[in-house]
């Protein structure tokens, strides 16, 4: 999960959600802050965590 800085604050994104922003990240100059693989982040667009958790 990568914590991106954007013009309207900090937001967690997965790799899955990134390419629906790709357009924004660009426009808006959005920077990742860091990357951290925390299977408890949740992404702030799809809600899923990074890593699948097998049934
Ligand atoms: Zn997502």
């Amino acid at each position: 999960m990568k914590l991106w800085v954007t013009p309207e604050g900090d937001r967690w994104l997965c790799d899955e959600c990134q390419p629906e922003f790709a357009e924004q990240i660009e426009k808006e100059e959005w920077r990742v802050a860091f990357e951290e693989l925390d299977q408890t982040l949740r992404c702030s667009h799809c809600n899923h965590p990074d890593v699948d958790i097998p049934d």
